[in-house]
Order: structure tokens, then sequence, then C-alpha cells
């Protein structure tokens, strides 16, 4: 038998701790062979804290909210006697379970071994085909192949932009320069956001090899990891992941037999969200405050240390071993004719089932809310989900069958963002919720500029106002007056997004701004 427990951040906060104890007690004590061993965020956090067996056939089953007490409960009946405990099952090989629709409209390329594989252990993850693609790469393909397949897949940048990747990496190999570098960026700081921190706690492998091919690609030798320093679990297994590629000559000084070379650093941030902005994340990695600066030139021309630089996120980098691997196309045969393959979103708010999704492109939003998210955790009526964060916007009830993708999401108003995705249900009040959102923005603000430093202050003060039954008759003609200057007159795009939640709100929702200022309350 194999038992393996779910021990992403995810799984640690529910006490997966303690129940990896639990069965490292009763394994110890029993003469049965058993494997015990751990793995990242299998998706399902909601059901944490998750415990997956296999059986000596390869059978798996995994139980849900597994507590110590339940821990030796399932080894005694499935272990020892051979006695699955149905009623704690939440997905297995073979039976039905009432959370299978939570995966049945999933599709995993991102996530293909996060919650699969141990994520400290580099031979698990070489198993599940790690660090092949860079080898195809660096023994059959020129680097202007792989950009061309880079190119042909449509990926597009996972951060929120969704600019097209090869397209950023043509630019970067295309720049004047013997010494160019590759940047992940890790800083993911939206509220209601965790897919970044989850593949790199669950397949950090995944985002090396993807920065590898893209320094083959661009060429550079060097990379930089750029994560939140309220990260840890991330950070630890990241830097295990990176000593163990560098014992396996898979990172470092001719790898693979070839003359391709290529370290990567990681480099922790303090947790200012703005150095989620390229410029302002180049300067903190050298030392800088980081703050943004004006573009052009762009990071591709002049970025980390004045030299061309390609900056992606975590998302992005672990797409483009599978495309390597797999061929642009089969990447491509995803998603919707401009936005291709899969995105993932956490799911997070008043939802059912919150976790860690990844689905097709094209998807409806509503699949995502009701089929795998179960709808609303209150069982109250949906009425918007806030996509991309800060950034983004709401996107209420009656557009349900938007289909996700980048060009119908921002036709909402909202934007893509990196993939969270707040439930809200009849009980939110949105003009508390656009409050929340700019109290955020305006405390990261990094006051370089007038507009965003100044201006979302006073958005922020009419907001309180409102919520406070103290609105006055004018106040909305000046949100939106404030809104349309900040976005125009910011130099970053936290400044030029910040109005979103504001003006989605007042777009979908303008009766309760109106109601507040009316009813004084
Ligand atoms: Fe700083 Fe805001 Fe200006 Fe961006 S828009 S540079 S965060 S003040």
């Amino acid at each position: 038998y194999k038992i393996i427990v779910g021990l992403g951040s995810c799984g640690i906060a529910a006490g997966g701790n303690k129940v990896y104890e639990a069965f490292k007690e009763v394994v110890g004590k029993s003469d049965v062979p058993v494997t015990l061993d751990e793995t990242g965020c299998m998706g399902m956090c909601y059901k944490e804290v998750l415990v997956e067996v296999i059986d000596p056939d390869g059978k798996s089953m995994i139980y849900g909210e597994v507590t110590p007490e339940k821990a030796n409960k399932i080894f005694e009946s499935h272990v020892i006697e051979g006695k699955p405990v149905v009623e704690w099952i939440v997905k297995a090989d073979d039976m039905q379970t009432s959370e299978d629709s939570f995966f049945n409209k999933q599709m995993r390329i991102v996530l293909r071994r996060c919650g699969a594989i141990n994520p400290e252990s580099i031979d698990e993850a070489i198993a599940m085909d790690a660090y092949k693609a860079i080898e195809k790469a660096i023994k059959t393909m020129t680097p202007e192949q792989v950009i061309e397949e880079v190119l042909n897949s449509g990926l597009r940048g996972r951060g929120g932009a969704g600019f097209p990747t090869g397209m950023k990496w043509k630019f970067a190999r295309a720049s004047e320069g013997t010494k160019k570098y590759i940047v992940c960026n890790a800083d993911e700081g939206d509220p209601g956001a965790f897919m970044d921190r989850s593949v790199l706690e669950g397949d950090p492998h995944a985002v090396i090899e993807g920065m590898m091919i893209a320094g083959y690609a661009i060429g550079a030798d060097e990379g930089y990891i750029y994560a939140r320093a309220e990260y840890p679990l991330a950070i630890k297994r990241l830097k295990i992941a990176i000593k163990a590629a560098e014992e396996r000559g898979l990172l470092g000084k001719n790898i693979l037999g070839t003359d391709f070379n290529f370290k990567i650093k990681i480099k922790e941030g303090a947790g200012a969200f703005v150095c989620g902005e390229e410029t302002a994340l180049l300067a903190s990695i050298e030392g800088k405050r980081g703050m943004p600066r004006m573009r052009p030139p762009f990071p591709a021309v002049k970025g980390l240390f004045d030299k061309p630089t390609n900056i992606n996120n975590v998302e992005t980098y672990a797409n483009v071993p599978y495309i390597i691997l797999n061929g642009a196309s089969e990447f491509a045969k995803y998603g919707t004719e401009k936005s291709k393959g899969t995105k993932v979103f956490a799911l997070a708010g008043k939802i059912a089932k919150g976790g860690l999704v990844e689905v097709p492109m094209g998807i409806p939003l509503k699949e995502i809310i009701y089929d795998i998210g179960g709808g609303t955790s209150s069982g109250k009526k949906f009425k918007a989900v806030q996509m991309g964060g800060p950034s983004g916007g709401c996107i209420p009830a009656d557009l349900i069958d938007t289909i996700i993708d980048y060009d119908s999401v921002n036709q909402t108003g909202a934007i893509m963002g990196s993939g969270g995705m707040v439930v809200m249900d009849e009980d939110n009040c949105m003009v508390d919720i656009a409050r929340f959102f700019l109290t955020f923005t305006q405390k990261e603000s990094c006051g370089k500029c007038t507009f965003c430093r100044i201006g979302t202050k006073r958005m922020l003060e009419i907001l309180e106002r409102i919520t406070k039954g103290e609105g006055k008759e004018g106040d909305i003609e000046l949100l939106e007056e404030l809104c349309e200057n900040i976005k125009k007159n910011s130099l970053c795009g936290l400044g030029q997004t910040a109005p979103n939640p504001v003006l989605t709100t007042l777009k979908y929702f303008r009766h309760e701004y109106e109601a507040h200022i009316r009813d004084k309350k």
C-alpha cells in the first residue's frame, strides 16, 4: 500500500501534519508494508485533509476531511482488513462519488503533477516526464524552433495581461546582448488568489523546466524566481527542487551533456503588491525600492540589470514543458480561437467547493460556479463573482453564461487576471465589495503618481461615506470622474486598473449605490 497525505498549505492549514503523524505511528507499528508519502494540493481544498490510499494493484482512493482519528480507522479498515471506508471516500478509480463533478469538467495541464507527486522528490517528478521537454528542446530543436512551437501553441501570459508568450520570447531573443535573464513572477498578491502558490508547492519542477526552456529559447543562462516571502512552503520546495536538479546535472553548467548552461536563483519579495508589476519587480530584484518605471524600454530590451529580460508568471512557465513535449497542436486543441489551452483558477469566497481548478478555455462561467464549484456555500442566490482580484471586476449573475477566455471576460469589464475568483451571494453588498478592493489597492499604491496615490484615496473616502449611509448627491458622478482620470493617468497597471471593481459594480449594481445614498444606510 501507499498512503499519500496532501500537504500543500491548504492541507497543512486543515491539520495535515497531525494526520501525517497519525499515519506514521500506525504504519510504524504495523507489519504490513506501507509507503507513507506526501503531496501538494490535490485541488479539493474544501475537503482537506485529503489522503490517497493506493492499494497493491495500483487502485487509488482519496479520502476527504481526514482527522488523526479517521486516519486510524482508515488504516485499520482499508489497509489491514482490505475494506475501504466508503462513506469517507471523495474520489476513487473504480467507484462514483458525490465529488466526481468537481473533476469532470476539468483538464489538467499545468496541474498535471500537482497532487500526484511528492514535490520534494525529483525522482517522482522525473517518473512523470519532468525534464523530458528541456532534453527534447536542447538536443533536437533550435531556439528559433522552440519559439515557433510556443507561438503556434497560442499560449498567452497567464499573469493577467494575456500577451502572446512566443512573441515575448521572440523580442527577447532579438534583443542585442550576450547576457540575458529569465524572470519568473511568483509575486501573487491578489486577495483570494492561490494558484501560483499551489503550483510551486505541488510541482516546482514544472516551473523550473519552463524557465530553462525559455532560457534556451532567448539565449539566457540565468533565471530569477521572484516569490513572496509569505510563501515559505513554496520557497522551501523550490529550493529543494533546484538543488536536486543541480545534483542531477539538470541545472547548472553543460546541462545533459550539452553546452547549455542555466542557473536559477530565488529572490524573496517582502509582500508589496506593486512588485507584481514587472518593472517594480525587476527593481526589487536589483535591491532597489520596488517602484514601477515608464515603459519603453520594455524588459525584453532593457530589463534586469539593464539586460534583455523575459518575464512570465508561474502558470505560463508551467505550461511550456507540456507544449514542447506534446507539440503545439496538442495544447492548442483546448480553448477558443484566441485563448488556447487551459486556465487555473482559485475558487474562493462563498462557494460550496472552494479549491484549485484547471479548466479548458472556453468553458462557460456557469459550469465553473455550479458544476465544479457546487454553487454558493450558503445555498443562497448567486449574485456575482469578482474575477481578477483588485484589478478585475465583478461579473453579475445575469452574465453567468460568459465564456472564459481573455476577450469575453474583458467585454464584461472584468479581466481574466491571474485567476482569482471570489464568489458572492445575495447577502453581499456590492458597494462594500468595491470598498474592500479599493482599500487594498489604495494601501498598496506605491505613491509615485498623483492620480493613483491621491485619486484612490479620494475614491475610498467617497465609498466609505456611501457605505456608512453618509453619501451625498453627486457622489456617484464624482466617483465616475475619478475612475476615468485614474485609469487614464496612472503610470502602471495597479493604478490603471484600481477603478475596475468600482466601475463594474457601478455598471451592474448602480441601484445599490443609489439606495445607500437615498436611504442613508
Ligand atoms: Fe505607483 Fe500607483 Fe503610479 Fe503604479 S499607478 S506607479 S502603483 S502610484
